[in-house]
């Protein structure tokens, strides 16, 4: 038990944490350190804080929230599970299998696209909440953190059993095998309707090399050394520790999937194999629709071409239309290739990012 004054000291360390979101944009990925936090009871915050304020309008935020409540977790179960979504990823292997799946789950879900601010304004004591956005943008931020590859492979598993024939349950089991394998991983994403290469990832899991290139940003993540370099496009290089918040296409599902997690379908989605001319390769697709900021209804397509042998993504395009009596738009392709780590290291040292030679 914590004596009176030491929980003082705790729950103003941690109301302090909340607001410490005061005027500033909060995303799921803002809120999801708290939400292990919020199921403290000692801990019970009863005053409106920027924190809760996104959840009162984040449905998914809210439904992560209950399904920690669900798994009873005890207060030093419950600080590690937010040290963990705070992207700290050794942190949760004290707790229960069941409890690390969830938690995992969580982490890598993609964002809502629901972002709040919060500010006090003078003479009035209740915060004003303003909502940045109901709706998510297309290109970037589309994937959220994720803790390594287990995560992605039981959500991606989750997501294709999902409203999966029985008859095609084998090609699930095969894929999600595969996909425990994969170590080193690139993926080249062209903005379709122009054919120009938006951004590039490289992915060495052995060695410990992330990089993400694109015109206006290069990181070059290295959990060897503890080091993250980030380049402007100005040339301006910032070095932070590892463990700072990774761009999210660098971490597992490497932005290839639409939907972290399939609590986060939305009800109209549909989900069916397609047939291929090419007999090597398996198509998949999966569609459903965004209701945007002024209620305009957005259709939204995923089609991934899965090599049938391996049952990884070769490639994967991303369509949009307005009504269904259109047709689908090609807004994006992502061309996946697995490089041995020699490649990797390769692309890590091309990048200009770190004093080369020290790979
Ligand atoms: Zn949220």
């Amino acid at each position: 038990m914590m004596d009176d004054c030491k929980l003082q000291e705790q729950t103003h360390r941690y109301l302090s944490r909340h607001f410490g979101w005061l005027n500033r944009e909060a995303d799921c990925t803002a809120a999801q350190p708290f939400l292990p936090l919020m199921l403290i009871s000692a801990w019970d915050v009863r005053v409106q804080t920027p924190i809760t304020a996104h959840l009162e309008r984040c449905r998914a935020c809210r439904a992560d929230l209950r399904r920690l409540a669900g798994l009873g977790l005890s207060e030093a179960d419950l600080m590690q599970a937010a040290k963990r979504l705070a992207g700290q990823t050794d942190a949760v292997q004290s707790l229960s299998p069941a409890a690390q799946a969830v938690v995992e789950t969580i982490a890598v879900r993609s964002n809502s696209g629901v972002v709040t601010t919060a500010q006090f304004v003078e003479g009035q004591e209740v915060l004003q909440v303003r909502a940045v956005r109901p709706s998510g943008g297309w290109v970037s931020g589309r994937m959220r953190a994720a803790a390594g590859l287990a995560a992605a492979i039981v959500i991606m598993a989750a997501l294709l059993w999902m409203r999966m024939p029985q008859a095609t349950a084998l090609d699930v089991n095969q894929f999600y095998q595969s996909l425990k394998r994969v170590e080193n991983i690139s993926v080249r994403t062209l903005d379709s309707p122009h054919q120009t290469l938006l951004q590039q990832i490289w992915v060495s899991q052995p060695l410990g090399l992330r990089l993400f290139l694109s015109e206006h940003r290069k990181v070059l993540c290295r959990t060897d050394v503890n080091r993250q370099i980030w380049q402007d496009d100005q040339g301006n290089i910032t070095v932070v520790p590892s463990l700072a918040a990774v761009p999210e296409v660098l971490l597992p599902p490497w932005g290839l999937l639409p939907f972290g997690d399939i609590t986060l379908l939305p009800p109209e989605y549909n989900w069916r194999r397609q047939e291929s001319p090419d007999s090597d390769v398996h198509v998949y697709e999966l569609s459903w629709v965004e209701t945007l900021a002024d209620g305009r209804r957005l259709e939204k397509l995923w089609r991934g071409h899965l090599d049938r042998h391996t049952h990884l993504p070769l490639t994967i395009e991303w369509y949009e239309r307005w009504s269904d009596d259109r047709p689908y738009q090609l807004m994006l392709t992502m061309e996946i290739s697995y490089p041995d780590s020699q490649a990797v290291r390769q692309a890590a040292l091309d990048s200009g990012l770190g004093t080369g030679g020290d790979f």
